[in-house]
């Protein structure tokens, strides 16, 4: 499995398909998928019938689908550019994400 770089909360840019350029936090990471559910990201759209029984209401409700995360990459909150992570191991064993463009660190 190739090291997941994109972690929970990130802003990530989408660089491919429908929603290329687009920016959103992740809200997951499947790394068994290889993929992310990324807010407002590769929304499909889901019809639910009404069931009153257990107030759902009837309707089409927007999801997120998951997005491959070889589609996207994580924007530095430093520079707020989409950058390459690199990877630093710290004094005390920790990983830290290093941003390419500006060196700011990422928590791993
Ligand atoms: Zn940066």
């Amino acid at each position: 499995m190739p090291k997941v770089k994109i972690r929970k909360n990130d802003q990530v840019v989408v660089l491919a398909g429908r929603d290329r350029d687009a920016r959103g936090k992740v809200l997951r990471v499947q790394p068994a998928d290889g993929t992310a559910i990324v807010e407002r990201i590769n929304l499909v759209k889901k019809h639910t019938r009404p069931n009153p029984q257990k107030q759902v209401q009837g309707g089409v409700l927007e999801r997120e689908a998951p997005i491959k995360l070889s589609k996207l990459m994580v924007v530095c909150p430093e520079c707020g550019k989409p950058a390459r992570m690199g990877r630093r191991r710290l004094e005390d064993g920790k990983g830290v994400r290093v941003c390419k463009k500006c060196s700011a660190t990422l928590s791993s």
